[in-house]
């Protein structure tokens, strides 16, 4: 498999990511739903070494909220991009959402439906689910 692309909203920032990703999940937390718009967040982990910011760098904006990790989004269009401690940490949480390429991989798992919201109905997928976060 090629490197996969991926955009914000507005098309400012482009990104890529030279490596399959290591793992697919989605997050049900109270963060993922406040910056999603949504039931939260669809993740796809990658090496943080094998994501390269084509353009836009600098409308990258990180916030990192009191709890959990830092989240980084476009400031022209609030598209929200990276997790899991970009750039800083070893592995990041790519939002599946921003890719523009075909992915042939699917999300293995639900984390923190302990947080499910009431107006939210967990899919009959079959995938694992873990209260918090899979240990
Ligand atoms: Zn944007
Ligand atoms: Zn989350």
């Amino acid at each position: 498999m090629s490197e996969l692309v991926g955009s914000c909203l507005c098309g400012g920032v482009r990104f890529e990511v030279a490596e399959p990703f290591l793992m697919l999940s989605y997050c049900h937390c109270t963060n993922c739903k406040k910056l999603s718009g949504g039931g939260g967040t669809a993740n796809g982990r990658a090496r943080t070494a094998a994501i390269r910011v084509l353009e836009g760098e600098g409308l990258l904006r990180t916030y990192q909220p009191s709890e959990g990790t830092a989240k980084t989004f476009c400031s022209a269009c609030g598209s929200n991009l990276f997790g899991g401690g970009w750039p800083e940490s070893e592995q990041a949480s790519v939002r599946l959402s921003a890719i523009d390429s075909p992915l042939d991989q699917k999300p293995e798992l639900h984390n923190y439906v302990r947080s499910l919201a009431s107006w939210e109905v967990l899919p009959d997928d079959g995938l694992e689910r873990y209260e918090l976060r899979r240990p």
